[in-house]
């Protein structure tokens, strides 16, 4: 199979484009056949969802042996761009469509982003200290998800790990997933999956999109995979989540709905732009939900007083910790606002927007009721917010309160 084969592509940006499929081919023909089990993990987001596609036609077509066995894991945070959502939903339904194994993938109730935050009391993540959503609602799930449908076997994972002519440039793979243009989770599989428990020694990972630039990415999604002879699938959605014709520009970051993580909302805001999305304009308001829940009025923390058992102080004696009860109370009826508000303005022909379902918001009230606390931590602890008359430093050394503000 050449460039020329792909009769498609004569000239300049299509030409590149088919040495790109060219080399995708063949890394799947070099490394596909020693397994006989294929997995595809899927986030839903532009590159892996390219990387589905794209595998499938070439099946269908003939250009790659279709393996003995495929299964597509859909890794769904609950909280992805409603566009995003709704194309993986009907990205699966072709897929039953075709016979091809799939199912959804998901953290345990309570693990989830919301429940976690607002049940069990985890302030958001940030990008200093508290990092656990990706590990906690992408991969593990996911790793989880790879180890039984593998049973006793082996499998090759296919992830739409993407790097650009830097892959082939560098030759390396960088595990970063906080860069603008990528999904979050991006090289995340690539690095946890191998090592991870269950699946350990028994996958192998290959990522067929490495060397993709952006642009071939869009054009893929945007006008190729929904035409009939490459598979007709509906995934221009997704490159119009991305910013539609000026995705490259906008080169947005996707993940999660308000990510505390990232600094701009540049997808949503491409999403918004267009008017038959207009009526998620109230999923602007989460931002500053997650920004209030970090905020010290919000959360407790130690007195500084705590000895750890060998009676040594703790590193930091007076860190800050979860979010209070009614901080989380408060959250979650702002957050149900929220989606009660995008329901009320919804067309009547689009699917519901959920980020937080009846299952989830019974969960998180009974965590609340609860009285539910992360580890260590037991409610009891004074607010983040509050004058703490003795400061006691790491290295034992105490400072009181010398104005008589102690009593
Ligand atoms: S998109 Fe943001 S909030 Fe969601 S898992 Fe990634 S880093 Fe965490």
């Amino acid at each position: 199979m050449t460039a020329r084969d792909l009769s498609l592509f004569e000239t300049g940006a299509r030409l590149q484009m088919s040495e790109s499929i060219d080399l995708t081919i063949q890394s799947l023909l070099a490394y596909g056949p020693e397994h006989d089990h294929w997995v595809v993990a899927w986030s839903g987001g532009k590159d892996s969802s390219a990387t589905l596609t794209l595998l499938t036609w070439l099946i269908d077509s003939g250009k790659v042996p279709a393996p003995q066995r495929l299964t597509v894991l859909y890794a769904d945070t609950r909280q992805e761009l409603p566009p995003l959502a709704v194309a993986a939903q009907e990205i699966m339904e072709c897929l039953t469509e075709r016979n091809i194994a799939h199912r959804t993938v998901r953290a345990p109730l309570e693990q989830r982003f919301l429940p976690y935050i607002l049940g069990r009391g985890v302030p958001p993540p940030n990008n200093n200290t508290l990092r656990w959503c990706t590990r906690q609602i992408k991969v593990d799930p996911m790793t989880a998800a790879i180890a039984e449908v593998l049973g006793d076997g082996t499998a090759l994972v296919i992830t739409g790990v993407r790097q650009g002519e830097s892959a082939i440039r560098d030759r390396r793979i960088e595990m970063s997933c906080s860069k603008d243009g990528a999904e979050c989770g991006q090289g995340w599989y690539q690095q946890a999956l191998p090592e991870s428990k269950g699946v350990r020694g028994r996958i192998a990972t290959l990522a067929p999109l490495l060397h993709w630039r952006v642009c071939h990415v869009w054009e893929w999604l945007r006008y190729w995979a929904p035409k009939q002879e490459f598979g007709e699938w509906p995934t221009e959605i997704i490159a119009d989540a991305y910013g539609g014709d000026e995705a490259e520009e906008i080169n947005a970051r996707t993940g999660c709905i308000a990510c505390p993580l990232a600094q701009e909302e540049k997808a949503l805001q491409a999403v918004l732009a267009m008017p038959r999305w207009a009526w998620l304009e109230p999923l602007t308001g989460l931002k500053a939900v997650y920004r209030e829940l970090r905020a010290p009025r919000s959360r407790i923390r130690k007195s500084g007083a705590e000895r750890l058992k060998d009676g040594s102080i703790a590193k930091n004696p007076q860190r800050m910790g979860p979010i209070t009860l009614e901080a989380r109370s408060a959250a979650l009826e702002q957050i149900l606002a929220i989606q009660a508000e995008c329901n009320r303005l919804r067309p009547l022909a689009m699917p519901e927007f959920s980020i937080l379902d009846a299952e989830e918001e019974a969960c998180i009230r009974r965590l609340i009721a609860a009285n539910t606390w992360p580890e260590k931590w037991d409610g009891t602890e004074p607010r983040a917010d509050q004058f703490l008359p003795i400061t006691v430093y790491s290295n034992g050394a105490e400072q009181h309160d010398m104005f008589g503000l102690e009593e």
